[in-house]
């Protein structure tokens, strides 16, 4: 038992076995990681990086889970959520966050210290980790516009850090998605604004969120990509699926890019529906929708 034996060897490291993750994930669906261990520091990390390698053990990367679907049988082997490397902290313009640190936080504290450049980024409920992955963006930024450099451990245990340039940064694309290094921190360049102008900037963007986006209900944000030339909402609702719902997931009635878990839905359902949206749309219209959410699991 591979989980006994993390345990005994890294006791100071917090690991719960069989740790449902649908307590963790924004749609509130998926299974339970074989082993879920939350590192406090870029050494146990590290360590954890270094125990799955010699054991060939899998292991999943989790930020804030707003943008998985998580299988409903789970996980195996090591699911690392970072929450607990959050620090964040500024050096004139620029600002560094580590993995953990929520976008919400950092956005927060880069408005306290009247630097602009992220007010784009207040609304995403994702983690530093995870927006560099996805290179999240929103109305008229994106992470690749502020980001100086990114520290990753890689898979073997090497602490690099990239450049901007290095992380081929594209739409919802970075390249850890293909080398699978582990984001740790990222440095941001911004630039001294007016406290008026940003909060100002702040206020629009959160009611636009509030007033479009169903954030009453769980879900994973937008389910697909934009499609070169189209808009996915705006496909979504010509082909008349708002509403449509299967076992306990929906087409969101507020916002037909996002689909929306009303009663207990599951994984499966997350699957299905978005199989079904994607046939309907591409019968219809002859256009592919692909998923910007993740699927992760067996
Ligand atoms: P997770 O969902 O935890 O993970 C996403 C991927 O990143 C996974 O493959 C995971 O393995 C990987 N990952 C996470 N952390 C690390 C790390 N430290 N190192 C390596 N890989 C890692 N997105 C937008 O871009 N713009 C929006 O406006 C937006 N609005 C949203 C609104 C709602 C209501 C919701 C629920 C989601 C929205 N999203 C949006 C989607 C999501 O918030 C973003 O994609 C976010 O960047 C994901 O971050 P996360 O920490 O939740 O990542």
């Amino acid at each position: 038992m591979f989980q006994t034996e993390f345990k005994e060897k890294y006791p100071h490291i917090i690991a719960t076995e069989n740790g449902l993750l649908k307590d963790y994930t924004y749609t509130k669906t998926g299974g339970a990681a074989e082993l879920l261990v939350f590192p406090k520091t870029k050494d146990e990390l590290h360590h954890i990086l270094t125990f799955t390698k010699e054991k060939n053990i899998a292991l999943t990367v989790l930020g804030n889970a707003s943008n998985v679907i998580v299988k409903d049988s789970g996980l195996s082997g090591i699911v690392v959520m970072l929450e607990k490397m959050n620090d964040i902290s500024i050096d004139g313009e620029k600002v560094y966050a580590q993995a953990g640190a929520k976008l919400v936080d950092v956005s927060q504290f880069i408005q306290k210290h009247t630097l602009t450049g992220f007010e784009f980024a207040c609304g995403i409920p994702g983690s530093v980790g995870g927006a560099v992955y996805m290179n999240a963006g929103a109305y008229d930024g994106e992470m690749k516009d502020v980001i100086v450099s990114v520290d990753v451990l890689t898979r073997d245990g090497e602490m690099k850090t990239y450049t901007n340039e290095d992380m081929q940064f594209a739409y919802r694309h970075s390249k850890i998605q293909e080398t699978g290094d582990v984001v740790v921190s990222m440095t941001l360049q911004l630039a001294v604004g007016q406290q008026n102008l940003i909060d100002e900037k702040i206020k629009k963007l959160t009611d636009l969120r509030q007033s479009k986006q169903p954030l009453e209900y769980p879900s994973c944000g937008s389910v697909f990509k934009r499609p070169e030339g189209y808009f996915a909402g705006k496909l979504i609702q010509d082909a008349q699926l708002q509403g449509y719902r299967i076992g306990g997931v929906e087409v969101s009635k507020k916002h037909a890019g996002f689909m929306v878990n009303v009663d207990n839905g599951t994984a499966s359902d997350y699957e299905a529906l978005i199989k079904h949206v994607q046939n309907t749309v591409k019968k219809q219209f002859n256009v592919e929708l692909e998923t910007e959410v993740r699927f992760i699991g067996k």
